[in-house]
């Protein structure tokens, strides 16, 4: 397997901070249950309380209404499943923009879900929302409708204000996937509409396996694994304390303004240099208030498939951003909801950057870039 050099896949998974790491090692030489009363457990039980005040600050949520999870996914599926029982909703709505951990919950409900549909630039169609809930409310039915706040493949931030300002004073719920927008944008749980956010800690610089689900004291009962009664009869099973402390440490880290600062003046340079060689590139999301960590681009006609092997070959990790568990690159739904015609779609690929990313990591990749379209264009026949 090719080691990669510059690593530029962090909405996939954000490499491991090194204060993440120092965490999890010191509580890996912990012995205990942190459910124990003796001082083995309540050592490891500190380690997971003071994970949970840093998880808390970074989401502006209280303590008690973090969940320590398995991963985003499970958080995911624990609110819509869960809640979607616990607020006893006749049907949902969910954006099809939304990531496969929060399509496939809403099927596994068995209940009737209503597709949000997005723009052209990647926004979820409010006024969709405002559709399904008129209609709910003419049919005398319960909701739960779910949306993201950060998309993963295009970086787009979705309208959450607005849905909240929409569904908050209904008897409609809402929940909030927030993986992407987590330790970027500020998230203000406690003070917001949203019932419940999924956040994940791989994504910020923590382990992967460990995420949390945020929940308002009204949602508690929204659960999916009872067992023996941990994280206050809201998650059952023994946490894994490191996992949890790292992630922790890394919402310690973090600063929230650090993508605003750095990274996006990176993307700025990698789609200006992009640009530059490739005056037909097509940024999706362009127009779109998009975060600063993502680009996600098409130069027409040059694969994906063919374009990730000569940057991966050249020691560059990049996504198509709608890469499968199998590892194929399969067409991606969300392009396909903005209407993005499936053979500029089959061009797509996604930079994303983090904590590591450096002027010189770009650097590179524009190198990489330069070379993998210079090779397309000499056999295809056209000039840059
Ligand atoms: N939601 C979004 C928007 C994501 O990007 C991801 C991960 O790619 C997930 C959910 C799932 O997170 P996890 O890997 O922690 O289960």
């Amino acid at each position: 397997m090719t080691r990669s050099a510059i690593y530029l896949d962090h909405n996939a998974s954000a490499p491991l901070l090194p204060q993440a790491r120092a965490a999890m090692v010191a509580a890996l030489d912990l012995s205990g249950n942190p459910s124990s009363v003796h001082g083995h457990g309540r050592a490891l039980r500190n380690v997971i309380e003071t994970a949970r005040g840093q998880v808390a600050k970074l989401a502006e949520a209280e303590r008690g209404q973090v969940v320590f999870t398995g991963s985003a996914t499970e958080a995911i599926t624990q609110a819509i499943i869960g809640g979607a029982k616990a607020f006893g909703v006749d049907a949902l709505a969910v954006s099809a923009g939304e990531h496969m951990a929060v399509l496939k919950a809403a099927e596994a409900t068995g209940l009737p879900v209503t597709t949000v549909g997005l723009d052209g630039d990647g926004s979820i169609r409010v006024e969709d929302i405002a559709a399904a809930v008129a209609k709910a409310d003419g049919a005398g039915l319960r909701l739960l409708v779910c949306v993201h706040l950060v998309n993963n493949e295009t970086g787009v931030i979705q309208p959450v204000d607005r849905v909240e300002m929409l569904v908050g004073p209904t008897p409609h719920h809402l929940f909030v996937d927030a993986v992407q927008g987590f330790g970027k944008l500020a998230l203000e749980f406690s003070s917001r509409a949203s019932d419940m956010m999924a956040v994940s800690a791989h994504k910020i610089g923590g382990p992967a396996g460990v995420g949390a689900l945020l929940l308002k004291g009204h949602a508690d009962a929204a659960r999916l694994i009872p067992g023996g009664g941990q994280e206050q009869g809201r998650r059952g099973g023994t946490e894994s304390a490191a996992a949890i402390a790292g992630f922790g440490a890394a919402a310690e880290v973090l600063p929230g303004q650090f993508y605003e600062a750095n990274v996006s003046e990176l993307i700025r340079t990698a789609e200006e240099g992009m640009r530059a060689m490739a005056p037909d590139l097509v940024v999706f999301g362009e127009k779109s208030d998009r975060i600063g960590n993502v680009s996600n681009f098409a130069v027409p006609g040059l694969k994906n498939s063919v374009a990730m092997m000569g940057l991966d070959l050249l020691g560059l990790s990049v996504s198509s951003g709608s890469a499968c568990s199998s590892g194929k690159v399969g067409p991606s739904h969300v392009l396909a909801a903005m209407g993005v015609k499936p053979e500029l779609a089959e061009c797509a690929m996604r930079l994303s950057l983090g904590w590591s990313s450096t002027a010189d990591d770009v650097e590179g990749f524009l190198k990489g870039f330069g070379e993998v379209v210079g090779r397309h264009r000499s056999r295809h026949g056209r000039a840059a």
